[in-house]
């Protein structure tokens, strides 16, 4: 990495302090606003309602509108349907709006629907699909040995060739517009050739052939609501997996249509039109690498790093478009390959890892790296350009390190008698289904989570706030952090912060009570998270998503570099708007914690 090599020798490199706890949501929103969760209200990517301890994304909300009108089949709705953006406090680029200072923050993550702004924004992490979902992908197969059905992050449909001919449906949003908001769909048809690995997809007015093994580009669609009123559209892009034997075709999710976006995406609207007419159509959805479908084993690594490879494409030509107009204030960038790819590929650089192999080690072990050189390529366009009044930060949200094993916290708690079961329940996937709440004192929500029962609080909560609580909180972490992990004689978590020593501001009461710092190598279970549990307290990670870093966040420090000497000797995500701010002689706003990392401004 020659451009980061010289960037550091010439200015500054440093670790950065992440976020309590280190999940992306969660530290971009410390250094959008320079306050911590207890100034911006995100602790977790999941968040629970107290009083029906259901969880939900933390970031934003998407309602369909409630109002209306029914008329036979239809539903007729008075106003519109609203996507609310949860993160409180002023983000720094609208302080430099106040200011008049130019600005453009490209897919900054936590910003959806994108906060009111004068200047270029388009939302990032957090943006749904056109579904309103995170993301989920389609997989069309004539095999009758998978099974057909709802997968994480994805639809396995079974179909069935009929002289040479797929009839099937892509999934739309749901319409609200109709009684019972069944989704809206859209028919395509697919002609496989008889002999050659060749079909042809026809969808509305478009005709695209695919080879085996082929990507299209991406695809318009337009789901019909209310016929010539309430359409939406979206754009998706296909890959033929398998012409036959078996017949396999993946479409992307429906992504909302950067040229005509159903959801605000972009500041001002027309923003993601203009970027897409200039540097082509692109993914809107907020994690736009398809993990969840390697995930699935839908896509190998192969088709997975092609599809990553074609997101990082992507953002390099917005960039090229996008960095040459940048002439003063403020332009921010943020690159989501490192990120993601570090999730999925940390398994074939690790011989550690419970699912390395040397045979995929050999063919895909270089492929983490090449992304890493691909983002230095980025910088040395940056550093080529900067001239001397400019001040350049490059930074990351939080490190990285190996996700080894599972700790399912909430099987732990119950193990030790903090949660109680109620009798024969039933076998229900939803959210603590089965706790008798009148015998349970604490349970685990979110990847970092901890809640006691609070009484006043919670619904049926019956742990008294303050000494019978702050008593409960002491046990629990003691014992926490004494677990071991018999397979390796590890601690599972090194750390455990108390929110109300970890917290400052208006919301520092409505996160959980503790944040469970893991050990390198272990991360709270799928299941767990989301209130389940397992039968085991440990258990191996098997899932190609290996690497992570929603651990003890002093374990998993970002990195801070400049082209001009850093003086902060701990510098923390909280100190970025405050140094942005310094660069323009803006007084800090009340509320930020940190301070510039700049001892003197330019
Ligand atoms: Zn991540």
């Amino acid at each position: 990495m020659p451009n980061f090599s010289a960037l550091a020798k010439r200015g500054s490199f440093k670790q950065l302090t992440t976020s309590i706890p280190p999940q992306s949501p969660v530290a971009w929103s410390n250094l959008i606003t320079g306050m911590n969760a207890g100034g911006h209200g995100i602790f977790d990517f999941i968040h629970r309602d107290p009083k029906t301890l259901q969880p939900y994304f933390s970031t934003s909300r998407v309602e369909p509108p409630r109002r209306g009108i029914h008329l036979g089949n239809w539903f007729i709705p008075l106003g519109s349907g609203t996507a609310e953006q949860l993160r409180h406090g002023k983000a720094f680029w609208e302080t430099l709006d106040d200011y008049g200072i130019p600005n453009t923050i490209f897919r900054i993550p936590a910003n959806f629907p994108p906060v009111k702004a004068k200047g270029f924004t388009l939302s990032g992490m957090g943006t749904p699909d056109l579904r309103g979902t995170y993301g989920t992908f389609t997989f069309y197969t004539d095999d009758s040995l998978s099974t057909a059905g709802a997968v994480e992050g994805g639809e396995i449909l079974s179909v069935q060739v009929e002289n040479s001919q797929v009839h099937a449906n892509l999934i739309g949003p749901d319409n609200t517009f109709r009684k019972g908001s069944p989704p809206a769909t859209e028919p395509f048809t697919v002609s496989v050739d008889p002999l050659d690995p060749v079909a042809k997809i026809e969808l509305q007015d478009q005709k695209v052939i695919l080879k085996e093994g082929e990507w299209s580009d991406w695809i318009n669609v337009e789901f019909q609501l209310i016929p010539f009123i309430g359409n939406v559209r979206g754009i998706c892009r296909f890959y033929l997996k398998q012409a036959h034997p078996r017949f396999e075709l993946y479409v992307s999710p429906v992504n909302i249509d950067p040229a005509a976006p159903a959801l605000p995406i972009s500041t001002p609207k027309n923003y993601s039109h203009e970027l897409s007419e200039e540097a082509g159509e692109f993914y809107t959805q907020g994690i736009s690498e398809d993990t969840k479908a390697l995930s699935a084993g839908v896509l190998d690594d192969k088709e997975y790093l092609e599809q990553a490879r074609t997101v990082l494409a992507e953002h390099r030509r917005i960039f090229d478009v996008e960095f040459p107009k940048f002439k003063k204030g403020v332009f921010f960038f943020y690159f989501s390959s490192l990120d993601l790819n570090s999730h999925m590929f940390w398994r074939l650089i690790d011989p550690k890892h419970p699912q390395y192999d040397t045979t995929r080690a050999a063919e895909y072990g270089s492929t983490l790296p090449d992304f890493y050189q691909q983002i230095d390529q980025v910088l040395g366009e940056v550093m080529g350009r900067l001239d001397d009044h400019t001040t350049l930060l490059v930074l990351s949200d939080h490190g990285f390190a190996p996700y080894y094993r599972s700790f399912n916290l909430n099987t732990w708690l119950l193990n030790n008698g903090y949660i109680t079961l109620k009798s024969g329940g039933s076998s229900s996937n939803e959210a603590f289904a089965n706790v008798d709440w009148s015998r349970t004192r604490a349970y685990g929500l979110g990847l970092n989570g901890l809640y006691i029962n609070l009484r006043g609080r919670e619904r049926q909560g019956i742990v008294e706030p303050g000494a019978q609580a702050d008593a409960l909180l002491k046990e629990i972490k003691h014992k926490l952090l004494a677990v071991r992990d018999l397979q390796s004689n590890l601690a599972a978590i090194t750390r455990i912060d108390r929110a109300s020593d970890a917290y400052q501001g208006p919301y520092a009461q409505q996160g959980p009570d503790l944040l469970v710092g893991y050990n390198r190598g272990y991360r709270a279970g799928r299941q767990t998270i989301l209130g389940n549990f397992p039968v085991d307290i440990f258990e191996d990670n098997t899932n190609p998503w290996s690497g992570d870093h929603c651990m003890d966040y002093t374990l998993v420090p970002g990195v801070l570099l400049s082209n001009r000497t850093i003086d902060a000797s701990n510098p923390s995500l909280t100190d970025i708007a405050p140094t942005i701010f310094a660069q323009f002689g803006i007084t800090q706003p009340d509320g930020m914690m940190g301070r510039s990392v700049f001892s003197s401004t330019h």
